[in-house]
């Protein structure tokens, strides 16, 4: 793709789109960004570009992003926006940022979506490929946008790419050396004309163009990914927690084990996987399969499994005061996020949750919500529903802040017990967003032994 002395619009000033329009500016075009949103509330964006002498124009879309030979998308930016229209409308191309991104990458691209466990199993892949001396950038949805470190990236060397399904909207013929999903459960659909068909065809795209030295990892005890045509050219490899598979990763007694063709060729015990929960060992299991398929070292592949962090807020653990544990779990922001959580412990659970509801229906936790909840604590606009809808099974209390579920849970609780932030809602409602509903539930538990 040659760019010089292209015009190209990027529309949507903010990480991917800033990142697009350097990108652009590298090699040759002349970038004019766009974005309807008010000038404050992108100032810091903004003075960005300023600062690197690229055109913008902010809380307006006018006629000059018409005037280019391309329009590059960011994932914010809906495709059902006017803006859009009109440029399909006047046929200009239009590439979303990461496909965008992606034709200039010279390295091998791992692009892992799924409605959850993106940011985990991307940063879980990224360690792997680190810890074995190969060297992979995590990038995507996730810590840099994929335009900021794809001119660094080598031919020997990897990205772990998260995306979401925004990313692939205007996917042309973006394909990955290695694509993941993980999972697909309703979520953001109200970006998707409340339409399951058209989430699931998006998250789909993603294998459309792959190529047969290429690769696609699925979730085989996914339904709702089984119900969908997968049709791709791309070498096909599954992981399940519930049965064998010939080709790809499964639990087999106490082992993780990957097969090719009915062959073993990796095993690794259950517990090499640092994290909690069933959900991270189908995580994980993606990512030993990825690791397998570039050939990493089964002793590195092991290591990295093992010396694996997690990611701050999923399933976190903060701290264990008098024998109760705290599990900071704030972006688990659907109901779908907290079953697993819930299912990831065998402790007596005083659970906080609430927040900005998006529809939830709470029948998929309910059984076990009976089975392992002592106390709900609810909170946000949606503490009403939570209670209406639980009180009868289990004691539920509404309580104001964070703060001070966090210390009735010291005063309720006994040795034993967790206390679990797995809220199943946005947070919006109290807080700027998820990490902050984090750091204070954090904090809270921090100040508990002041
Ligand atoms: P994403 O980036 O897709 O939002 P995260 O890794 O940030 O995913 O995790 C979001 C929430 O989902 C956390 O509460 C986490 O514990 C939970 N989670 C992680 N992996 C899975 C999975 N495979 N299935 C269901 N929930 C998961």
């Amino acid at each position: 793709m040659n760019l010089q002395n292209k015009k190209i619009t990027i529309l949507g000033a903010e990480r991917s789109g800033r990142s697009a329009a350097m990108l652009v500016k590298k090699l040759g075009g002349f970038p004019f960004v766009s974005d309807f949103a008010d000038e404050k509330k992108i100032e810091k964006s903004l003075t960005i570009l300023k600062e690197a002498g690229i055109q913008y124009e902010a809380g307006q879309h006018s006629e000059k992003v018409f005037d280019c030979d391309l329009i590059i998308i960011s994932p914010g930016v809906p495709s059902v926006s006017k803006v859009v229209l009109q440029a399909k409308e006047k046929k200009i191309p239009i590439l979303g940022e990461l496909e965008f991104a992606s034709r200039f990458c010279r390295g091998k691209i791992i692009a892992i979506t799924g409605t959850n466990g993106k940011t985990t199993t991307t940063s879980l892949m990224d360690h792997v490929i680190n810890v074995s001396g190969r060297k992979s950038y995590a990038a995507g949805n996730i810590g840099a946008a994929f335009s900021e470190i794809v001119l660094d990236v080598k031919e020997e060397e990897f990205v772990s790419l998260e995306v979401s399904s925004f990313q692939l909207d205007f996917n042309e013929n973006f394909n990955a050396f290695i694509s993941m999903i993980l999972n697909i459960t309703p979520d953001h659909m109200n970006r998707y004309d409340h339409s399951l068909d058209k989430y699931a065809q998006a998250k789909l795209s993603i294998i459309k163009h792959q190529t047969s030295e290429q690769f696609f990892i699925k979730n085989a005890d996914d339904k709702i990914l089984s119900q969908y045509s997968q049709e791709t050219n791309a070498q096909v490899k599954e992981f399940s927690l519930t049965h064998e598979v010939k080709n790809g990763a499964c639990v087999s007694g106490d082992k993780i084990i990957y097969n090719e063709n009915g062959k073993t060729l990796f095993t690794c015990n259950l517990n090499d996987i640092s994290l909690p929960g069933e959900h991270n060992r189908a995580n994980a299991m993606a990512v030993i399969i990825a690791a397998n398929c570039i050939g990493l070292p089964q002793e590195k592949i092991i290591e990295g499994l093992r010396s694996f962090q997690g990611v701050e807020h999923r399933l976190e653990f903060v701290k264990e005061i008098n024998g109760v544990k705290y599990i900071n779990d704030s972006k688990a922001t659907n109901v779908d996020s907290v079953w697993y959580a819930l299912r990831s412990f065998d402790e007596p659970l005083f659970l906080i949750l609430g927040g900005q509801d998006k529809g939830n229906d709470y029948e998929q936790i309910k059984e076990l919500v009976e089975k392992k909840v002592k106390k709900i604590y609810a909170i946000g606009s949606s503490a009403e529903t939570v209670f209406k809808y639980f009180h009868a099974i289990v004691k539920v209390e509404i309580k104001d802040s964070m703060e001070a579920c966090v210390k009735a849970a010291n005063q309720e609780t006994r040795e034993g017990d967790l206390v679990l932030l797995s809220p199943a809602c946005a947070s919006f409602d109290m807080f700027e967003n998820y990490e902050h509903r984090g750091r204070v539930f954090k904090r809270a538990v921090e100040d508990l032994q002041k």
